[in-house]
């Protein structure tokens, strides 16, 4: 059999993957750790796990508020799990809901100040099932470039147009809108922190550009946000002063809350019809009680964490500065989130650099394309309110070290 014969024969649906199967079995053949197959085989805290053995240092979990041990969110999940069970087994249209999804979706709507507040399974259901439902054939969807890919998901099956602006354009957003029909009916997507750089949008600026043009909506994705901007913690279109200029604000329950779920707010009158026809909603089993008990008791405390805000704060400056004292290049020119990302242009470094720091005891997330903008290799940091003043002395350290070690910096 020649060798083309038995290429065709070995062609199945696979074959697609092969050019990624073949660089990652490169990769691993020069001896590094599948960075996408870490076992955290312990977790102690917040900022802390043991992985194969070594105590090491989270730098790469998007805890930013450091709720998944506090106490009190631990207490409300187990006594949830005791009076509840483990699981709804099923989606709250047919099943019914539980008294747990009422009481954390009363909890969104106090923290967010809205009159409507919807739970998913997942953030990237919230994102799917509200923009796949709100823009259908014939609308359109405009978004930033460089957008989640939940949202992109959201696009294409809600079969709406989608329309990229470059990523925090303010000039080509007015650009893309200004070249659609006047009477089309369109949804502008924008996340606060974006979080591949860890870079703000400006919302302000957006907002205006986007009202000079009729029939938009807004819908902002704070996942990032989320805990940690605003004075009340809502997100960065707070901070920024736009929440009267917003329809709707997406977000994440595994980010600052701590556990896992989605949701959406919004003041719209008729929000409340989306729970009938957003299939993501309908066709999927809620979230346990377990799981809703903690992040409303973790949503209540987030309105009243100021101090931890301050401290995080002062862990990204301080990071952000080390960092780029030591001459890495970051993903932002002054620290604007909790995320620092350390900039790669190369893949076998990045790796290198990955595989170094945690040997040394510091855990990051290492991302790559597609996921990153412009082909880059990102170590991505996301630092937590309850990294130490020291914890954050000895990340710097390591990233000296490592850097060193790599060639990564001189
Ligand atoms: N939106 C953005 C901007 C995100 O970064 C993410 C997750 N990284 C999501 C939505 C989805 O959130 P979840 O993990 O809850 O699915």
């Amino acid at each position: 059999m020649t060798d083309a014969a038995t290429a065709t024969e070995t062609r199945d649906l696979f074959s697609k993957f092969d050019p990624l199967i073949n660089e990652r079995e490169a990769l691993l053949a020069t001896g590094v750790r599948d960075p996408y197959a870490i076992v955290m085989d312990q977790v102690l805290s917040p900022t802390r796990a043991i992985i194969k053995g070594k105590e090491t240092i989270l730098l790469g979990t998007y805890n930013y508020m450091g709720m998944t041990f506090d106490p009190d969110v631990v207490a409300a999940g187990k006594k949830a799990l005791d009076e509840f069970g483990a699981g709804t087994t099923g989606s709250r249209v047919l099943n019914g809901t539980y008294q747990g999804h009422k009481e954390v979706e009363d909890a969104l709507k106090e923290f967010y100040g809205t009159s409507g507040a919807m739970v998913f399974s997942t953030g990237y259901q919230a994102n799917l099932g509200i923009i796949s439902t709100l823009a259908g054939k014939g609308d359109y969807v405009v978004l930033d470039a460089d957008s989640h890919a939940s949202i992109y998901d959201g696009c294409a099956m809600g079969n709406a147009e989608i329309v990229r602006f470059r990523h925090n354009s303010v000039e080509d957003l007015d650009k893309r809108l200004g070249r659609l029909p006047a009477d089309a009916l369109k949804l502008v997507v924008l996340e606060g922190v974006y979080s591949m750089l860890g870079d703000v949008a400006p919302l302000p600026e957006m907002v205006a550009a986007i009202r000079k043009h009729p029939n938009c909506m807004i819908l902002c994705d704070e996942a990032h946000g989320m805990g940690f901007f605003g004075p009340n913690g809502r997100g960065a279109y707070e901070e920024q002063g736009v929440e009267g200029e917003i329809d709707f604000v997406v977000g994440t329950f595994s980010k600052s809350v701590g556990t896992v779920g989605g949701f959406c707010v919004s003041n719209h009158p008729k929000f409340e019809i989306l729970r009938l026809v957003c299939r993501p909603y309908v066709f999927t089993a809620s979230l346990p009680p377990s799981v809703v008990a903690t992040a409303a008791t973790s949503i209540r405390k987030l309105m009243h964490a100021g101090e931890k805000r301050a401290h995080l704060w002062k862990n990204s400056q301080r990071l952000h500065k080390g960092l780029s004292d030591l001459g890495f290049k970051l993903g932002s020119a002054t620290p604007q989130s909790a995320i620092i990302a350390v900039i790669l242009t190369d893949q076998m470094q990045a790796v290198a650099m990955w595989q170094t720091l945690l040997e040394l005891g510091l855990y990051v997330n290492m991302a790559r394309p597609p996921a990153t903008p412009a082909g880059t290799f990102l170590l991505r940091c996301s630092l937590c309110a309850e990294h130490s003043d020291d914890q954050v002395t000895q990340i710097i350290g390591m990233f000296e070290a490592a850097g060193k070690a790599t060639g990564a910096i001189d």
